[in-house]
């Protein structure tokens, strides 16, 4: 007895409640879970206290949302809207390989029938309706093999993920984050707690977009109520000036956040392929001011503001024509013809 209770492995006051707490929430019991749900709740808690700041000190916003009721409304919609993308973004597929191959596999196995074929040589996978079995990379991985050779005309070989043990098509990468292999990576968002890819980066730009236009619109009400209430009563004034000094470093790295990201887009690039283009094997090589993928800015906005997340596309690597033709220099007939367009 003395020497069982002196071997007990000594247990902090706060184990056993969160024990208790893990068997009601399963999900809390994985630390990677846990560190992005208190990430979210920041950001909604953030979220909060900047607008409920502004509501609690600010009488003239009250006395104006009494006249103009729309006023705030449409700024508490801009709100509700943003944390709403936010949590979709959040919880939405980046597109995985193992989800295209299996769709690819399947489809095989019941149609004997290869994925459909885009005018540009790209194919496109689409997983609705699809059940997909995750029973590993095993089974049935000769049509994804091929589909996915043909997809590097001039390489002697494809590439295979060695922790996924998945062959991966151009521009898909292993997040390590993750674990998975994610297609047309683009990076891993930890504010999000998700990848970023092909499947998901159009609800990544569209909570740039509304998050920039929160903090603009929160930031004008901030300067506003200053600007009317300055030296009334200082304490008030030290907790505005001091949030509003954040919103506006906040506001400035969304909004070149927000410029990149459009960038990319008008490429078709992503921000892996731009950070550690020369590592990339298949962009190494190709000179700096060329966008191998890229159809010309308005098929690369179609392609990305158009096509429906549960459809994924697998790009070939372009033909050494093709690249040549991108690599030649702009003349005025370019300018005329519209050519990157
Ligand atoms: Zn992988
Ligand atoms: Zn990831």
């Amino acid at each position: 007895m003395m020497i069982a209770t002196i071997c007990r492995p000594v247990r902090s006051p706060w184990e056993e409640p969160m024990d208790r707490c893990f068997r009601f929430f399963p999900c809390l019991a994985d630390p990677g879970r846990r560190s992005s749900l208190c990430l979210k709740l920041c950001l909604v808690t953030i979220h909060l206290i900047y607008a409920g700041v502004l509501f609690l000190f600010d009488g003239d916003l009250i006395e104006r949302t009494k006249k103009e009721p729309w006023y705030t409304a449409l700024y508490l919609l801009l709100f509700v809207v943003t944390l709403i993308q936010y949590f979709a973004t959040s919880l939405s597929s980046p597109g995985y390989v193992l989800e295209a191959m299996l769709t690819v596999n399947e489809r095989s196995a019941a149609n004997r029938k290869a994925p459909e074929t885009s005018k540009n040589g790209s194919y496109v996978i689409s997983t609705e309706g699809n059940l997909i079995a995750r029973n590993g990379s095993g089974s049935y991985s000769s049509s994804w093999s091929k589909l996915v050779a043909d997809l590097y005309p001039f390489s002697i070989r494809t590439w295979t993920c060695t922790y996924c043990n998945m062959e991966q098509p151009p521009r898909a990468k292993h997040c390590h984050d993750c674990d998975k292999c994610v297609l047309q990576f683009d990076h891993h968002c930890v504010w999000l707690g998700n990848c970023i890819g092909q499947g998901n980066h159009c609800k990544f730009w569209w909570y740039l977009f509304e998050e920039t236009a929160l903090c603009l619109w929160t930031g004008v009400l901030y300067i506003s109520y200053l600007k009317a209430h300055i030296t009334r009563v200082w304490w008030q004034d030290a907790i505005m000036i001091i949030l509003l000094i954040t919103l506006l470093v906040c506001l400035v790295f969304l909004l070149l956040l927000l410029l990149f990201h459009s960038y990319l887009i008008l490429t078709n690039q992503t921000t892996f392929e731009l950070v550690r283009r020369r590592r990339i094997h298949y962009l190494r090589g190709i000179p700096e001011r060329v966008h191998p993928f890229s159809r010309g800015v308005r098929r690369n906005l179609y392609n990305f503001c158009c096509t429906r997340s549960t459809i994924y596309g697998v790009e070939p690597l372009p033909t050494p024509e093709e690249i040549e033709e991108k690599s030649r220099p702009y003349t005025c007939l370019d300018a005329v013809t519209c050519r990157c367009c």
